[in-house]
């Protein structure tokens, strides 16, 4: 399918940046503008900016696993994973004893992950097996079994966004522009609502015959996904390590608990960073419904940057180093923060046109699992654009209800990989912290 020539993308994060990189690489003559609200790409508050990002093919789905593992064949052997910004020390993928839907995830993600990496996948029916992958971590870890896939490894999202916004500014086909989409503009005259461009907060307007939001967990604030989409905080911290503990560990895999969430990254430069893929914070706030004549306002939850994690977050982190490495528990967090995924009902990212408005189309949805598809997203992103999507990703990805199915208060499943409290409101438990005496859990 044709695309029409002025195209506009919002949000300069994975979606954003890879879609542009492959709109200009398979649409030349197009006119694409990309505007980020953040005064830089790579912007430290994105979901896609950070120390460590786990690049892995260990899905339960294998539709995931086939596209990541096409993703990591770029980390390896292509410019995207060279200068450190990919680094292959495997993924340890573990569960407790009294978790059947962790140790069923686990059997689902390694049988699809042996059938790509082979012998690369090491299965680990117990404890003494686990402890042999990772000889420093202690006889407290608290795993019943678990497999290690050689084949995974991580990478360094700030430097990957910083290389690929460098890569867009040497080829000088997408115009970047700095400010903050306030709401898309629509043509009323048109039968089908016609997406027109964006209106900026200052009062500029911006043409487009196309308008790609790739906003990740601020989408809701343009685009009414009531049901479809909400921002949930997860958690991290960082841990100052010396130079020896950076030499022993900096070799381990990835390890990562789907009972309880916690994954600890292999350090760099001294900095060993813990987090917590779970249900996660959520922040509800009233803002007006996107295109309401009326004035109609609703409640969903969005980001909230520059916070540190809560005291129950510091606490579990707490808990599991104590599982993990007892040695680091007493050792103060060199720095916290929130980082937002934007999740869907299923953990399926939104690639796809809006049923009801004419050129617009979304490409979010990240559900906190999105960033090691950087290199492969925006090809999919520009197949899905131009119609030519392979139909099992379609089938993931498209939007099919036009009506919104319920109010903000959803509380998704994903995809069977997440843990924790399902009901958690990121300011009820800042206000815990604070009563507990803890200004900041720094
Ligand atoms: C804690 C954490 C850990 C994760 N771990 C992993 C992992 O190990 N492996 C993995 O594969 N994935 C992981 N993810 C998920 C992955 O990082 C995200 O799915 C992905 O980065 C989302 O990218 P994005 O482009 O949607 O969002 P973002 O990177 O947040 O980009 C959206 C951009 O849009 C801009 N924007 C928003 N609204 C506006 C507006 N109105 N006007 C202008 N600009 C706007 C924002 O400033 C932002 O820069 C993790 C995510 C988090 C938060």
């Amino acid at each position: 399918m044709a695309l029409p020539p002025k195209i506009l993308i919002v949000g300069g994060g994975v979606f954003g940046l890879s879609t542009a990189l492959s709109l200009s690489k398979r649409h030349p003559d197009s006119q694409i503008t990309l505007i980020e609200s953040a005064p830089t790409i790579p912007n430290p508050h994105g979901s896609s900016v950070d120390t460590s990002r786990i690049v892995r093919a260990d899905y339960a789905s294998s539709a995931y696993s086939k596209l990541a593992a096409s993703a990591i064949q770029k980390w390896r052997s292509t410019s995207w994973g060279a200068e450190g910004r990919y680094t292959q020390t495997g993924l340890l993928l573990v569960y407790p004893g009294n978790s059947a839907s962790a140790k069923k995830y686990a059997e689902k993600s390694y049988a699809n992950v042996r059938a790509i990496e082979g012998d690369n996948v090491v299965y680990l029916p117990t404890k003494k097996d686990v402890l042999g992958v990772v000889p420093p971590y202690g006889e407290t870890l608290d795993v019943a079994g678990g497999y290690v896939n050689w084949g995974s490894g991580w990478s360094d999202a700030g430097a990957s966004v910083k290389f690929v916004k460098e890569l867009l500014d040497k080829e000088k086909k997408v115009v970047f522009k700095h400010g903050e989409v306030k709401r898309v503009l629509f043509d009323p005259s048109s039968s089908k609502k016609r997406a027109t461009g964006v209106e900026m907060v200052d009062g500029e307007t911006v043409n487009a015959d196309l308008v790609i939001l790739a906003t990740g967990a601020w989408t809701p604030r343009l685009v009414d996904l009531r049901g479809k989409a909400l921002a949930t905080g997860q958690a991290i911290a960082y841990i100052k390590i010396s130079d020896a503990e950076q030499r022993e560990l900096e070799n381990l895999p990835t390890i990562l608990n789907f009972a309880t969430g916690i994954f600890i990254i292999p350090p760099r430069d001294n900095l060993l960073k813990i987090a917590r893929h779970a249900y996660g914070y959520r922040n509800p706030i009233t803002v007006p419904v996107p295109g309401s004549q009326s004035g109609e306002t609703m409640q969903v939850s969005l980001p909230e940057t520059g916070v540190p994690v809560p005291l129950e977050g510091e606490e579990a982190f707490r808990v599991a180093l104590r599982q993990l490495l007892p040695r680091f528990v007493d050792r103060p967090f060199a720095g916290t923060r929130i980082c937002w995924y934007t999740d869907t009902p299923d953990g399926d990212f939104i690639v796809s046109y809006h049923p009801e408005y004419e050129g617009l189309f979304l490409a979010t949805g990240g559900s906190g699992h999105a960033y090691k598809f950087f290199p492969v997203l925006g090809d999919k992103v520009v197949d899905a654009l131009e119609g030519t999507l392979e139909p099992e990703l379609r089938a993931l990805w498209e939007w099919t209800e036009a009506t919104p199915t319920s109010a903000s208060e959803d509380i998704f499943d994903g995809d069977g990989s997440r843990s924790g409290e399902r009901n958690s409101i990121l300011k009820d438990e800042l206000a815990k912290t604070k009563k507990a005496g803890r200004g900041s859990v720094l």
